[in-house]
């Protein structure tokens, strides 16, 4: 069933609230300058008038309607959509966090800025970097503000022949755009056989015109690079940079750190791998990590343990300046610190490791029901094809991700990486238990069989939702947002 908009079930003159009457003399709301005539409403607004009881059951129902991590499995590739533990809720809402105001006075929110330099430590210690800035509220805002100090880093040297980003075909699509919007032209790297970054490809387009190579690791294939130290002296040796996309790290956290394979800067998503919820796309917390090297340019203020307590540094003169409003997500980045605290290096340790298990698990016993073109040593997600399926029975990889929603999963990323055809990209994570992860392997299998058998059913899922199939072209040109 559709639940109807709160307006359509208005009635005129229902009340869920009444205000308090007025306890200012009149005079004084009259004496409010008024808004220009032509900014001014002629009627009255036009709001629901519903009760209470209307509005909680508007919004209980629409709660039932969605499908996240605390319904069941998601196992969207490379958007890590792990359980968000409760103990991170309940921090993240005390009042000694929420009823501060960033413009109070330093000596009054130590605790806030021990909790930002500790996290500060620990992001650092586990990435290998010499230090960062928690600024950025997204992993793209992360990804501009590591080239804007790339970008910063040459201008100082008076270098401006660096124009270029190598990025390979497998990268995330914000890698280009960010690229971009600093002003640099994109050049694509390809990839190998194995899924991995072409060598030889990589070595003929590096230059002095080079600014940086960005590279995801392991990539989007689930793979680790394994060249990666020869790809590091590759790129220092043209005098370019490497950035790590470090969106995603749960394959390798407390195993292997960006900062010693050579990577120059990074950003990390807080809201994948450290467990901080995605919310409806925001907020999120996308911090950025350097090395000595571009730790000038860092955004600032920069925060400095004192005598007295910690300050913020704003004598930066290389800084980059200001990427967000004050300190970033603040109330995002405390859930992160609280789960790192919480599992400690051992159990984020053990955490990469049960994530590249269950993908692991999951990609054995699906294989002999689905291609997975790329094999060599997948970490925490891996890419299957269901090329073979289109062209034997017509079925598409967005049809299998609509029959999973009828089978009560969220559906994995589709259609990318854009190297695979029909691709279905999976990522359990280490939430999932062995018994969730068997029941996901048999709705696969289903779904498989009935790909052969019925074709034309799985052209109709989803069934069980509220709406069917969508026109996603529609959806996206002709999008109505407004009642
Ligand atoms: C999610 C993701 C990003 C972008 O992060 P946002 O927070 O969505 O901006 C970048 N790179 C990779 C590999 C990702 O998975």
């Amino acid at each position: 069933m559709i639940e109807p908009l709160l307006i359509e079930k208005s009635v005129k003159g229902r009340l869920a609230y009444r205000l308090p009457p007025l306890d200012l003399p009149e005079t004084f709301v009259r004496e409010l300058e008024p808004l220009p005539a032509h900014l001014r409403r002629e009627g009255s607004a036009r709001l629901p008038e519903v009760s209470e009881l209307d509005v909680v059951r508007h919004f209980t129902r629409l709660s039932k309607m969605v499908h996240g991590v605390d319904d069941g499995m998601y196992p969207l590739g490379s958007c890590t959509m792990k359980y968000n533990p409760k103990l991170g809720e309940e921090v993240a809402r005390m009042a000694q966090f929420t009823r501060i105001h960033p413009l109070q006075d330093v000596s009054t929110v130590q605790g806030c800025l021990s909790v930002i330099h500790s996290l500060l430590e620990d992001l650092s210690a586990i990435t290998g970097m010499s230090w960062g800035s928690l600024q950025p509220c997204a992993g793209s805002h992360g990804e501009y503000t590591g080239l804007k100090m790339i970008r910063a880093y040459f201008l100082k040297q008076g270098d401006r022949r660096r124009t270029k980003v190598l990025i390979p075909v497998s990268a995330h699509g914000t890698n280009p755009a960010s690229a971009a919007v600093n002003g640099f032209d994109v050049v694509e790297v390809a990839s190998n056989r194995k899924g991995l970054v072409d060598l030889a490809d990589l070595k003929s387009k590096l230059s002095d015109e080079v600014a940086a190579l960005m590279l995801t690791n392991p990539n989007t294939l689930g793979l680790f690079e394994e060249d990666i130290l020869e790809i590091s002296e590759a790129v220092h040796e043209a005098g370019a940079l490497l950035y790590y996309d470090g969106a995603n790290l749960n394959a390798i956290m407390g195993k292997a750190r960006p900062g010693d394979m050579g990577f120059d800067v990074l950003h990390l998503n807080l809201h994948k791998t450290f467990s901080t919820p995605h919310g409806g796309g925001g907020p999120g917390s996308g911090p950025v990590m350097v090395n000595d090297l571009l730790r000038p340019f860092l955004p600032k203020p920069d925060i400095i343990p004192q005598e007295e307590g910690y300050a913020f540094d704003w004598d930066r003169p290389d800084s980059i300046g200001k990427v967000s409003m004050f300190w970033g997500n603040f109330l995002v980045y405390l859930r992160a610190y609280v789960y790192i605290l919480r599992m400690g290096g051992e159990g984020l340790r053990a955490a990469a490791g049960h994530a590249v298990l269950n993908a692991n698990y999951l990609a054995k016993k699906l294989a002999p029901y689905y291609e997975i073109p790329y094999t060599s040593g997948i970490m925490h997600e891996f890419v299957i094809s269901v090329k073979n399926y289109k062209e034997r029975y017509g079925v598409t990889a967005e049809d299998f991700a609509k029959a999973l929603i009828d089978e009560g999963y969220h559906p994995p990323t589709v259609y990318f990486p854009l190297i695979v055809d029909e691709a279905l990209m999976i990522e359990p994570t280490e939430s999932e238990s062995p018994e969730s992860l068997d029941a996901f392997i048999e709705a696969m299998i289903r779904i498989a069989e009935k790909a052969k058998r019925d074709p034309a059913s799985l052209k109709k899922a989803p069934v069980s939702t509220p709406v069917g199939r969508l026109d996603q072209v529609k959806a996206v040109k002709d999008a109505k947002v407004r009642y």
